[in-house]
């Protein structure tokens, strides 16, 4: 056991899991939520419905943590052994509980399922001395036992089940054996679109080096850099502070970092640009329209994914071919002709003629090569054109995406969102 701080294990078992049927989400939900209340994650183990292969990890895993959580394995069929698998390693013989086995027939007759089935009896079995953590969406209860030095939990499973469990009383259990020793954690996240990773590191780094302060007054600050395809966050973490110390040492690492972040934050709860485009529009009390070409409607369907959508978006035109460009967009036969379908002018034209057709008080516009085909010397694949009308002046951008066909459509509407929430908050 280490001296300051909580370490944990997770062990994930099926054979499901190993084949790639079913994805490992326990592990990912589990992670999370130790992580959250202060305890580390020192290793992860997948393994087979094996008996072998589940006394393997839980023990080499119980030589490395103070908590090794199992899930898995708890069902009433003959697949499932993790109960009898970990009931031996830890030399203890199973019991039947009366009081759990009581419950379990309540439960069935409850259902109308009737009788319990003989089957489902081997749910109520517990190595003798574990504790049950009740599970209110399931017949298999949690368990935790000591082993050595180390409390072993099992869980079944089926992912509302184990969170459920995880949320009531396995959350008590671990506030009452490990809450004196886990370290408070504090987050801080900051959402950037538009900038690569390593450009935003490089930057972030140089900042830090000028300012030498900031590792003297924020010593227990660290950063992680976590990008997808629609941006980079920055994740401010401090752990094993009091809340005023560790808020003061995230605001004072905020405070240097802003300046450098600026030209590509976005402000937003839910960790999505479109929640800050739609605060924007919602303020200036304007509506959008949406003309794209290569994203094809992912952007009105990120618009519409949130509630009251209708305050802010009037519609959109998918304007995949040029005739829809000319007939619903106003877009000239020439123009197209003369800069062709993925250029400026047409990107400006159709942001201007979408919202003059349904009305909407500014329009954005998308137009590229998406690939893998089409691209030419001129314009490659991944070259987009983005362009907001209705706010001044339009306002129109170049970029040339990497990545493949969903990756350039990704970024491509993500960058239409980036370019609407500069021109709707302009600055100064
Ligand atoms: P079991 O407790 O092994 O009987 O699993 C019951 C159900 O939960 C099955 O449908 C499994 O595919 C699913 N399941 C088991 N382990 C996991 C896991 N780690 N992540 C997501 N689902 C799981
Ligand atoms: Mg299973």
């Amino acid at each position: 056991m280490s001296a300051s701080g909580v370490n944990a294990c997770v062990v994930s078992v099926g054979n499901e899991l190993l084949f790639g049927e079913t994805v490992d989400t326990n592990s990912a939900w589990m992670g999370r939520a130790l992580a959250s209340r202060g305890i580390t994650i020192v290793r992860r183990y997948t393994v087979a419905d094996l008996a072998e292969e589940i006394r393997h990890a839980v023990r080499e895993a119980s030589g490395l943590a103070d908590l090794v959580i199992v899930s898995g394995g708890l069902g009433p069929t003959s697949d499932d052994i993790t109960r009898p698998s970990v009931a031996e390693l830890v030399g203890a013989p199973l019991e039947v509980d009366e009081v759990l086995l009581q419950r379990l027939r309540e439960r069935f007759e409850a259902c109308g399922y009737g009788e319990l089935p003989a089957l489902n009896v081997s749910q109520a079995e517990v190595p003798r001395g574990a504790r049950i953590l009740h599970n209110p969406r399931g017949t298999a209860p949690g368990l935790a036992m000591r082993f050595s030095d180390t409390w072993l939990v099992l869980l079944p499973g089926v992912p509302r089940e184990l969170r459920a469990i995880f949320g009531g009383e396995l959350s008590e259990f671990l506030e009452l054996e490990f809450g004196d020793r886990t370290l408070s954690v504090s987050h801080r996240t900051v959402h950037t679109t538009g900038v690569p990773e390593s450009r935003l590191a490089e930057l972030i780094e140089a900042a830090f080096a000028r300012a030498p302060a900031i590792s003297e007054l924020a010593p227990d600050v660290s950063v992680a850099y976590l990008p997808d395809l629609r941006g980079v966050d920055l994740r401010l973490t401090t752990r094993g502070l009091q809340a005023d110390a560790a808020d003061a040492q995230l605001s004072h690492v905020l405070d240097r970092l802003e300046p450098v972040v600026e030209p590509w934050r976005f402000h937003a709860t839910s960790g999505d640009i479109v929640e800050s485009v739609s605060g924007a529009l919602r303020s200036r009390r304007m509506r959008l329209a949406t003309a794209e070409s290569c994203t094809a409607g992912l952007i009105a369907t990120r618009l519409t994914d949130l509630p009251r959508a209708s305050e802010i978006f009037v519609g959109g035109v998918v304007a995949y071919e040029n005739a829809v460009k000319q007939a619903l967009l106003e877009v000239p036969e020439d123009m197209l002709v003369r800069h062709g379908a993925v250029s400026e002018a047409v990107a400006v034209q159709m942001a201007t003629g979408v919202a003059r057709s349904l009305a909407a008080d500014v329009g954005v516009a998308v137009t590229g090569i998406a690939g893998p085909g089409g691209g030419t010397d001129e314009k490659p694949v991944g070259t987009v054109w983005l362009a907001v009308s209705g706010l001044g002046r339009p306002t129109s951008e170049h970029i040339r995406f990497v990545g493949d066909r969903q990756a350039v459509r990704e970024r491509a509407a993500q960058a239409a969102f980036a370019l609407l929430l500069r021109s709707l908050q302009p600055r100064p």
